[in-house]
């Protein structure tokens, strides 16, 4: 890993994001090499330390997540890795942290957001992970500058789906990248900070790179905004005319906790928060971050946490937010007065059999697309950022290669400029003011961790058409997207 960074120069590496079609586990690797005195000096800082969903699939006995293989930067002092930057809280870019302490690795100081460092000590808690186990952590905001050697980094604050969501502008003065996390441009806001264009605008004339969270760019328009998702909701449940909704959210899902809450205000239902473990563990971490729920009611409403009691004391007129998969019997539901929306796609089936049995009506995102929110930009958000930066040169990651190569000619007619060739996870990439070059490529591993702390290496491959990534993404619909938008722009 070492030898090829002999030059000097500001390095970029993927070591989980970019795989032919697996995409999470999520890390990137910034490393600035400079002649001091005759000698080589590198410094080396981390964004994100993601576990890999699909761990199963590597067919590893007793696996109980997979992790990108950061060993090299821990084990070799030369590579000087003295911070690992956390772009935000989700399993994907955040949970590999938990792996490498069970396995006895001592990791460097963490930066990240509060709500970041919340999710995080409620896993050291879950994992049994100790106080002298757990890496320093550095609370982050927009605005704060760093400096690790010759690596300067500021966080951006960024909008999607969590709190304390960050991208990162990141220099060696020759060179400056913008990493932008998971995100879209939604300025709208109920609970966060929205990305920040306007010191993108700032840093326009520096920024040479984009590190594009390309998830969502299959997607034509602008992603979904948190204000058109609430007045899609209000205006779906009071069409309903029904007193009894049932509204179940994903935990990990932040801010349709807060959607689905602020649509019952507005209609002023009360609330009955009700689910799984997941679910509380969450809404106690959303009130730690300072959400204040009975606050923001006022005494407009009544809000209840678990089953309620008595039915009556809410005027049999409420919404139920939660992670069921069950509504039993104790929401007295009838066809008469109770109404449900299911927003989303896999998770919440077992629920539309509850619903079928009882008669009772729901829609799902079918009828309404929007009503699952947007965490990632689509190709318009992205086309507003490249407005603001015409000259930086596209890295995509979060999502697979063939996606960033189908969207190549639709790139060029929007005069988007790529890095080529497209790179996969372990590529070795020089980056200099304007200029690139791919340096070294090699496959990848995954270290899968067991339930026993230990990691077994397994190589990354392609895993096309498998398991769940046969349902998140498929090419031929990926290039029949491409070209539709093509042809829509060409009139
Ligand atoms: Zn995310």
């Amino acid at each position: 890993m070492n030898g090829f960074m002999q030059d000097t120069g500001l390095y970029w590496r993927p070591l989980g994001g970019n795989n032919i079609d697996q995409i999470s586990g999520h890390c990137y690797q910034y490393t600035c090499v400079r002649q001091c005195q005759n000698k080589i000096k590198k410094s080396t800082i981390v964004v994100d330390l993601g576990k890999f969903d699909n761990h199963p699939a590597l067919g590893v006995k007793n696996s109980v997540a997979a992790v990108p293989d950061i060993r090299a930067l821990l084990e070799d002092k030369s590579f000087n890795f003295k911070a690992l930057f956390l772009t935000h809280s989700h399993p994907d870019h955040l949970n590999g942290i938990i792996h490498y302490i069970r396995a006895g690795y001592k990791l460097p100081t963490l930066y990240g957001g509060k709500y970041t460092r919340l999710i995080l000590q409620d896993l050291y808690q879950r994992y049994d992970i100790g106080k002298t186990q757990q890496p320093t952590f550095v609370e982050i905001a927009d605005g704060e500058k760093f400096k690790f050697g010759d690596i300067e980094i500021e966080p951006v604050n960024a909008s999607h789906t969590c709190f304390d969501c960050f991208g990162f502008i990141i220099s060696d003065g020759q060179t400056t990248i913008y990493h932008s996390g998971d995100l879209k441009t939604d300025q709208s806001t109920y609970f966060r900070k929205p990305t920040n264009l306007k010191k993108l605008k700032q840093y326009a004339e520096k920024i040479n790179f984009v590190v594009a969270d390309f998830c969502g760019i299959v997607n034509d328009g602008i992603a979904w905004k948190e204000k058109d998702v609430l007045k899609k909701l209000v205006e779906v449940i009071r069409k309903s005319r029904k007193r009894k909704i049932f509204l179940p959210v994903y935990p990990t899902h932040t801010e349709m906790y807060i959607l689905a809450f602020l649509a019952a205000l507005k209609l002023r239902k009360n609330i009955v928060f009700y689910g799984n473990d997941d679910f509380y563990t969450y809404l106690e971490i959303i009130k730690k971050r300072g959400i204040d729920f009975e606050k923001i009611a006022g005494n407009r409403i009544k809000i209840v946490e678990g089953l309620p009691n008595d039915l009556a004391a809410l005027n049999n007129n409420f919404v139920v937010i939660g992670s069921f998969n069950d509504i039993g019997e104790w929401f007295d539901a009838s066809p008469k007065d109770s109404f449900a929306l299911i927003t989303a796609r896999t998770y919440f089936n077992p629920l539309k059999g509850q619903m079928n049995v009882r008669n009772i009506k729901f829609i799902t995102l079918k009828d309404y697309p929007i009503l699952q929110g947007a965490g990632h930009a689509f190709l318009g958000d992205w086309e507003i950022i490249h407005n603001i930066l015409p000259h930086a040169i596209f890295i995509p990651k979060h999502c697979p290669c063939y996606v960033a190569e189908s969207f190549r000619p639709l790139a060029k007619f929007l005069n988007f400029e790529m890095i080529k060739p497209t790179p996969k996870n372990n590529d070795l990439f020089k980056l200099c003011g304007n200029q690139y070059e791919l340096i070294s490529t090699s496959p990848a591993v995954w270290l899968v961790a067991k339930d026993d702390c230990s990691f077994t290496e397994v190589w990354q491959k392609p895993t096309s058409g498998t398991g769940i990534l046969k349902r998140t993404f498929s090419r031929r619909k990926t290039d029949e997207n491409f070209k539709i938008m093509m042809c829509k722009r060409r009139k």
